[in-house]
Formats: C-alpha cells, structure tokens, sequence
C-alpha cells in the first residue's frame, strides 16, 4: 500500500465524461489498496473563460477579486468529481484550498505556499475516504482567498505530496509523459523515460509548460518523487529524479524548450561610462520587471547598445522607464520588438562535451536563422531569434542533436 497525491489537468477533467474517467482511474487505485489524495485543475478553458468575463469589465482587475473569481473554477471540478467517485462506492470529500489550510502569502495571482495543514488530509486518509483538493488556490493568513499563477495546480499537488510525504506524485495531463521537446509543434519528439529535476527545472523555466516552474522546484528541494503521465492511456510516463542515472549513456541534449513570450528591447548611443548598465536596468528592475538575458555592445565612438528582454507583458512598460533613461543618458535611441522567441537545448550531458553550442549554430545557419542573442550556463545553451522562424528552428535542432523519433 503507498499514498499517492494525484493531480488532474484541465483537459483531463474537460467534461463530464472525462470525470467519470477520472474517477474510474481512482477507483481502480483506491481497490488495489493505495491511499489517494487528488487534486484538480478547472475543466480546460474555464480559466480563460474568466478571465475574459474580468476583461470585460476592467483591463485592470483588483488582484484580490480576480483571485476569488478564477479560485471557482477548480471549485466545480472537486465537488463533480467526489460525486462521480461517490457513485462508484467510495468515500470521499471535497475540499477547497482553504478548507485544507493552504496558506499562502498575499501576493494575489502568485502567490507562493508557505504551510499546509496536513491533519484533516491525514484523518480522511486514515479512514479510507479519498481527499479532492482544489488546485491553484490557497488562503493567506488574513483569509482571502489567493491563487498560485497559471499552471499552479501542479505545485498544489507537489507540496502536497511534500507534506504528506507521499511515495509518489502522479501529474497527470494530456500527453503521456515529458518529451524532448514540445509534441505539438515537433511529431518525431520523443518521450524521455527519465529526466533530471536540474533538467526538468531549465525544461520549464526556459517555456515548456508542461509542469509549473514552481512545482518542479518544490520536488526538487523536498525530494518529492514526481511523474508525469496520460489521464488517457496507460503507460510508465516520465519519472523526474533526483539523481543522474549513471548506467545510463548520458545524451548531450535532453531537451528543446522555446518561449515566445518575449520582448526585446534596445537602448543606443549611450556614453560607455562605468556604471551605465545599471543605470539603464536599475530602473527596469525596481519596476518589478525581470530582465533575462542581456547583451552589451561598445562601438568606437564611445558609446554602447544595451540589449534585452522581458515578458512580453512588461514591454510597454519597460519601453517608458528606458525612454526617460535615454533622455537622461543622452542615449540616441529606444527600439522594441515583441516578435521575438528564445529557443534554448538543454542538458547535463553538456557539462562534459565541448562543442554543444557550435552545432547548434550550425543547425540555424543551414535554416538560414539569424541569432540575436546567446546565453549560455553549465547546461543550457539559449538563443534569441525572429519569432516566426521558432518552429523552423525547433525542428531543425531536434533533428541536429539526433532527438527524432524513429519512422
Ligand atoms: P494540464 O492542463 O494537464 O496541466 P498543460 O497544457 O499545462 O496540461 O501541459 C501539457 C502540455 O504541455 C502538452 O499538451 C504539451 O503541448 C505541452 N508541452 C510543452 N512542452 C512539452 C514537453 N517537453 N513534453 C510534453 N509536453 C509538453
Ligand atoms: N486552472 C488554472 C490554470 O488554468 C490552474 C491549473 O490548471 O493548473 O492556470
Ligand atoms: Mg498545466
């Protein structure tokens, strides 16, 4: 017998039909002996739905009530779904993040999770009822209700499992497992029976939404066991483990992840003086916007270009605070871009193989791809390149790095 926390994706929970499929998939699990807690997200597009209803009010919702809006999504889902399993003879109860005592801080929208009460999820667990816990939602200590940013039930899901000290984690979602690059855009990606959490945290860090950013790091720090599988299928998933599998030929790249929600911008002509890029990116971050990868060039009459991106949410922003700068500096010229995307390779392999971003290179020069920008670390090489040629460029590395699939 082990504790499992399981957690169901929008998609996995889409309709009615899918419910009773879910809750056929617990039966199943509860009657081999397990003791289960699942967690759910909203019926795919509720969410979106929403939000779309806030828009139409305000472009500019108050964080707080936004939070008690999108936080009954999952509402819906919890309750039909301790209907279904009722149905099927078994006990269980409904339960929203407050009601569980997810505590987070006040940061509506991101909140983070900084305590679970694990007592009421134990005693039910102990009886044999199986808990349906709301994902993406908490509570802070006031009692408002907040919510975790988008994706945020797999961290719901994680931290739970971290503080029941579950035996596993399952996510399950409409694809059956992490593959080497998004299955969607490249059909010879393959799916990785492994996959490190270091690996997996750059995976989703770098755009692949396959699991929150947030949910990998937690399982991570607590050792959580954490796999990814197909609400739709059978099948081993992807397990995502702690250690490098040493038996195991190491691949140079594990994964291709891109992002297109990005947005560059450049300052130019400004005098190449100690100090100027902090006075140029100081700014941008008090601001609260995250600046992530950066270029500097100096030309020779003493100036230099500041390149660099954000979100693609904070580019309009970020453009005003540069335009006062420039004013300031005396700087030539604020330019933008929204169409931009970052592609990125990445795995352990490389740490110990030398050439892994001169190949890259090579793939987008024979696509004919101009690269903007590059930013390297220990096992992640990305690039910054013209928005529409991301797919062009996805396919292309995938295939350079010997990821396809075989015919
Ligand atoms: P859920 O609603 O179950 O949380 P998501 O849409 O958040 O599902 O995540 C699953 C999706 O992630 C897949 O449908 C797939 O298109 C996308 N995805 C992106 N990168 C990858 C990858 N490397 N491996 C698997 N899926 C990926
Ligand atoms: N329903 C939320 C979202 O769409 C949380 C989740 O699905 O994980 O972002
Ligand atoms: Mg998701």
């Amino acid at each position: 017998m082990s504790l499992i926390v399981q957690k169901y994706g929008g998609t996995s929970v889409g309709s009615i039909e899918r419910i009773e499929a879910v809750a056929d998939k617990v039966a199943a699990f509860v009657r081999q002996g397990h003791q289960l807690v699942v967690v759910l997200s909203a019926m795919s597009g509720e969410t979106n739905r929403l939000i779309g209803l806030a828009n139409q009010i305000t472009e500019t919702p108050e964080p707080r009530e936004m939070d008690v809006l999108v936080s009954t999504g999952e509402q819906v889902t919890i309750a039909l779904l301790s209907m279904a399993l009722m149905k099927r003879g078994l006990q269980a109860r409904s339960y929203t993040g407050g009601q569980v005592r997810i505590v987070t801080d006040s940061a509506h929208m991101k909140a983070r999770i900084e305590d679970i009460n694990s007592d009421t999820l134990m005693s039910d667990i102990s009886a044999g009822t199986v808990a349906v816990v709301a994902g993406f939602q908490g509570v802070d200590v006031e009692g408002n209700i907040t919510t975790l940013g988008r994706g945020g039930s797999d961290t719901t899901a994680v931290a739970i499992a971290a503080a029941l000290k579950a035996d596993e984690c399952q996510i399950y979602t409409d694809v059956d497992g992490v593959y080497t690059t998004d299955p969607r855009v490249v059909s010879k990606a393959q799916r990785l029976d492994r996959i490190t959490f270091e690996e997996m945290l750059e995976m989703a860090s770098l755009g692949s939404k396959v699991l929150q950013i947030r949910s990998v790091e937690f399982a991570g720090k607590y050792g959580v066991p954490l796999r990814v599988l197909s609400s739709f299928e059978d099948g081993p998933g992807t397990l995502i483990s702690l250690e490098e599998d040493d038996n195991m030929e190491k691949p140079l790249i594990s994964g291709i992840a891109f992002n297109r929600d990005e947005a560059k911008l450049t300052i130019r002509g400004v005098p190449d003086t100690p100090g100027v890029a902090s006075r140029v990116l100081g700014p941008i971050s008090e601001a609260n916007i995250e600046v992530d990868v950066i270029i500097q060039n100096v030309s020779d009459d003493n100036t230099t270009d500041i390149t660099f991106t954000v979100a693609r949410g904070d580019m309009k922003k970020a453009a005003e605070i540069l335009k006062k700068t420039a004013e300031e500096l005396g700087a030539r010229e604020v330019l933008t871009d929204p169409k931009i995307a970052k592609v990125s390779i990445v795995g352990v392999g490389m740490r110990s193989h030398a050439g892994v971003a001169s190949t890259m290179f090579q793939s987008l020069a024979a696509d004919n791809i101009n690269i903007q920008m590059i930013t390297t670390s220990e096992i992640k090489v990305s690039v910054v390149i013209d928005e529409k040629y991301v797919e062009l460029a996805v396919r292309g590395l995938h295939t350079a790095f010997g990821l396809d699939a075989a015919e």
